[in-house]
């Protein structure tokens, strides 16, 4: 069998010429077509699902908070006008703060007051998805972006067109301004945007084979009818705060495959304690009364890289479908509370944590915060965040424009998860609903900006907070 085999040129249609175009619509690129088309411009945005909202709906990742201003707190506000917000409190939901099954809030004081807040993943992308249409956008949903047309340039080039498939088969879309927002930097690296791919340099990832692993991709699912008072009941009476006899009297019974509750391996500080390994049911509370959303996260000792290796995608796909099911079987049959619950839903995608990370004109790494630097482009006004990886300790900062372009192309502007950060910053602290939401408006507004002009991106000179 040949390595590779040549494939015919052929012509395919030019189906749209538009002025500003997005890839993906994740919470940065939804944000970005938004504030694109509400400024006037042409937008076509372009995503693979059904829906916008990437991770925080496909991926049915729908924590809420309050609003950071802009197009989250409109979000923000949109949903609870629908009823699509639920609140989880003392009251509704007692012996929930400092309990051990909580993904959340087990790091609470048991009976301390709290409220955990998440959007119904469905409606919610229905919110998106109308606001867009109110904006003018043009998004094309069950449409996947394959590749990109580069034209040569002086010092750098610029993307002519992008390459899509869909119901019609393969399509062009030229545009004047891309977009980056497929949580992955697909789109940039296509182009030829330097990158570091996940799994780079992390801590604990090299300790025992040399081998870096990025930071696991997980598949969110949510059971109903859940009654949460009869699995505290058990917890206390039989002092198993964990489920650990539950879940070893299944092991001995072989009704849990292997890989499903593996243990945490060593790892330091956030990253080991949270990712590396699922001991026990890990739950949030969602969406309604007696139904939660459920994690399960891809062995990390299988360093998959999701990105940019199918068989790691189908692989990832496969195990968790799998995973689930055992879970979802092993908690109707043996966890006080489960009796009744039923799988309502699981993810669309395996969402990918540790992607590739984009090279921009600024990478913004942990010494900018941990030295506080300031930037003349900053985006925002200085923000104040805990590192974990950096001191733990609250800092303030500035992220420049310049993370948002990235080196090589001229007239492309990143998003989310694909800024060019470092791992580290992203990674529990800059990748959250918020603050991607954020990003993507910024980059509506400067691509719109460029539009106005009629420069490119890299010519925009950006002098003022947008928040
Ligand atoms: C399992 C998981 C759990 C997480 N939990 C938390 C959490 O608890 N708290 C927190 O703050 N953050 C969490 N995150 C991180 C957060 O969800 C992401 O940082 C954020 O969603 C990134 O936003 P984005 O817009 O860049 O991309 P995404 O949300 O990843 O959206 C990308 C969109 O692009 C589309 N797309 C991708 N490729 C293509 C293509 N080729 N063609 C067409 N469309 C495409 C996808 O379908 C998707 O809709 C989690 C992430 C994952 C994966």
């Amino acid at each position: 069998m040949p390595d590779d085999i040549a494939v015919p040129a052929r012509n395919i249609p030019l189906a749209y010429d538009t002025d500003v175009v997005v890839v993906g619509a994740g919470p940065g690129g939804f944000a970005a077509a938004l504030q694109a088309a509400r400024m006037g411009a042409r937008v076509i945005l372009v995503e693979r699902f059904d829906m916008p909202g990437g991770v925080h709906t496909s991926g049915l990742q729908g924590a809420a908070g309050p609003g950071v201003g802009g197009i989250h707190t409109e979000l923000m506000e949109r949903f609870a006008a629908d009823g699509y917000i639920y609140t989880a409190t003392e009251t509704s939901l007692p012996n929930w703060a400092g309990n051990p099954l909580s993904h959340y809030d087990k790091y609470l004081k048991p009976d301390a007051t709290f409220r955990r807040s998440s959007f119904n993943p469905e409606g919610a992308g229905s919110v998106m998805a109308s606001m867009l249409q109110d904006a003018g956008v043009l998004a094309l949903y069950g449409t996947s972006f394959v590749d990109t047309i580069v034209e040569p340039g002086v010092g750098n080039d610029s993307i002519s067109a992008i390459i899509v498939e869909n119901a019609s088969g393969r399509q062009a879309i030229a545009g004047k301004i891309f977009i980056e927002g497929s949580g992955t930097a697909h789109l940039a690296a296509s182009a030829g945007v330097p990158f570091l791919r996940g799994g780079g340099g992390q801590p604990e990832t090299a300790d025992w084979d040399g081998i870096h692993r990025p930071i696991p991709g997980g598949l969110l699912w949510i059971m109903s009818g859940i009654d949460f008072s009869k699995t505290v009941a058990h917890q206390k009476s039989a002092n198993d705060p964990m489920l650990s006899k539950l879940i070893a009297e299944a092991h001995a019974a072989g009704d849990i495959p292997p890989g499903l509750y593996r243990p945490r391996m060593n790892g330091n500080n956030i990253y080991g304690e949270h990712y590396i390994g699922h001991p026990t049911l890990d739950m949030s509370p969602m969406q309604a009364d007696g139904s939660f959303i459920l994690w399960q996260n891809v062995p990390y000792e299988w360093a998959l890289h999701m990105d940019d290796r199918a068989e790691d995608e189908a692989r990832a796909k496969r195990a968790l479908r799998g995973f689930i099911d055992a879970e979802a079987k092993f908690l109707k049959k043996y966890v006080p509370g489960f009796e009744k619950a039923v799988l309502t839903n699981i993810g669309r995608f395996v969402g990918i944590r540790d992607g590739r990370h984009p090279v921009g004109e600024h990478v913004f790494c942990l010494e900018d915060v941990l030295a506080g630097r300031r930037f003349a482009d900053a985006v925002t006004k200085p923000m104040t965040k805990p590192f974990f990886w950096g001191s733990n300790r609250k800092h303030e900062f500035d992220v420049p424009f310049r993370c948002f372009l990235p080196k090589k192309i001229n007239n492309l502007i990143l998003t989310g998860a694909s800024l060019s950060f470092t791992y580290d910053t992203i990674f529990m602290v800059m990748r959250n609903f918020p603050w991607c939401t954020q990003t993507g408006e910024i980059a509506g507004y400067a691509a719109a900006q460029c539009i106005r002009k009629g420069i490119t991106a890299k010519e925009l000179e950006w002098t003022t907070p947008y928040f």
